[in-house]
């Protein structure tokens, strides 16, 4: 009785209660898939496909990125329950799901539809296909080595800039989602940005080294937001002389702690040794570094982005590091404390400097011309559409319906388009 006992209790283990490996022959055969000639066809009839690859970043940074496309996304398999719906609110959006291997990806799929999602496909190829056939992809980190979402490219001479992410900070990025720039003197090195870790600030550290010995003698924050500041942790513990604008150290005092919480909860492990240091040093309206053979002007033209926002002017080379004045390739975003029409105002002066080259706070160095459209046009394109709407009485739901489609294309429209819109009218009830 004992053994028999013991029979149907082991016969029981080893049949419902043990999860079998899945049949990945039979899952395969069980969901619709596509090949590559199939997604290339979709995708040029459809951008708004949604593309998920379920590989890890870290897979998809080694063999060089993933499939190009307007809604194209990594989800991790791992992580697919807890993010798809954040990511995919309309339960019947066309889903393209892809990995490595077809492997992974038809579980996803049956994990989608699970999920009550109608409209999901595998691609069977996977990005080995796509890539196979010389489609286009896309990458999210330019230096997967490093905790810089790219390396200093050189804009000028004794004048380089890491370009980041035009996206949100993410864990990805490690909150490189701006531009870091440096400019080496025959004696010194001035640093625009710490950027968003105490980690981001030392990888950036180390490429200046392999491109100078000079040491950095200065490193000055763009105004008080997180990835202007947070890196100011590795900086001071080096000793080097950190500047501001007065109104950028109160926004840090201010705003320290909150700031600080959503970098940690954002950027978890990568967060290591980060704090948000306040400057040495001030000024409210001017400050010139002479780091030897080149002179830098430190300035502010006027209220724009956020409070203490400044510029580097180099006018010899007639070169502007322009911080959050200045947006390329990504759609600005408008704050609470934005002032949108004192911003149209300073860009006036700002055109006026007869600057050549920008280093935009976002996007790569481009011209006047250039930023001009990003920022002061689409700023002068809402406040018309939201000062013609409040003339006519109408209500913040309209601002919601403006046509903003000629910036759709722009990085992090999806993100902030209706927020400025909101943002801007809210602002302009009072003005
Ligand atoms: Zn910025």
């Amino acid at each position: 009785m004992g053994i028999r006992f013991f029979i149907v209790v082991l016969s029981f283990l080893f049949s419902g209660a043990v999860l079998a490996a899945p049949d990945i022959e039979k899952v395969r055969a069980s969901i619709p898939n596509i090949d590559t000639a199939t997604l290339k066809a979709e995708l040029a009839k459809n951008e708004n496909l949604v593309l998920i690859d379920v590989r890890t970043v870290r897979e998809t940074n080694i063999v060089g990125g993933f499939i190009k496309g307007k809604r194209s996304m990594i989800i991790p398999r791992g992580w697919l329950e807890f993010r798809i719906e954040d990511a995919v609110k309309d339960k019947d959006a066309p889903i393209v799901v892809y990995c490595g291997t077809n492997q992974r990806s038809p579980l996803a799929v049956q994990t989608l539809v699970k999920m009550g999602y109608t409209n999901v496909r595998n691609y069977a190829d996977g990005y080995p296909g796509w890539l196979k056939a010389g489609l286009p992809i896309t990458t999210r980190d330019a230096a997967p080595n490093s905790f810089l979402y790219s390396k200093p490219v050189k804009v000028a001479e004794r004048v380089w800039s890491a370009i980041g992410e035009t996206s949100p900070s993410t864990y990805q990025n490690s909150g490189h989602n701006n531009n870091l720039s440096f400019v080496i003197g025959d004696d010194a090195v001035m640093v625009f940005n710490g950027g968003g870790s105490f980690l981001l600030a030392h990888a950036l550290h180390d490429e200046i080294k392999k491109i100078t010995d000079k040491p950095v003698k200065y490193l000055v924050y763009e105004n008080g937001q997180g990835h202007a500041s947070l890196g100011g942790s590795y900086w001071k513990q080096l000793g080097v002389e950190i500047i501001a604008h007065e109104d950028a150290a109160h926004e840090i005092r201010e705003r320290k702690n909150g700031i600080l919480a959503s970098a940690q909860n954002r950027l978890k492990d990568k967060f290591f040794g980060t704090d948000m240091i306040e400057p040495d040093v001030t000024f409210s309206d001017k400050k010139v570094l002479d780091l030897g053979g080149i002179k830098v002007v430190l300035q502010t033209l006027g209220a724009a982005h956020s409070p203490g926002d400044i510029m580097a002017w180099l006018p010899s080379l007639k070169l502007v590091i322009s911080g959050d004045l200045a947006f390329h390739q990504r759609l600005l975003p408008v704050f609470e404390d934005t002032q949108t029409g004192e911003w149209i105002k300073t860009w006036g002066k700002f055109e006026a400097l007869g600057a050549q080259i920008i280093i935009p706070g976002h996007g790569t160095p481009t011209n006047m011309a250039e930023v001009t459209k990003y920022t002061k046009d689409y700023l002068v394109f809402m406040r018309g559409k939201i000062g013609k709407i409040i003339e006519d009485g109408g209500e913040l739901g309209d601002a919601y319906k403006i046509d903003q489609s000629a910036y759709e294309h722009l990085d992090t429209y999806e993100f902030l388009a209706l927020r400025n819109a909101a943002r801007i009218f809210q602002a302009m009830e009072f003005e």
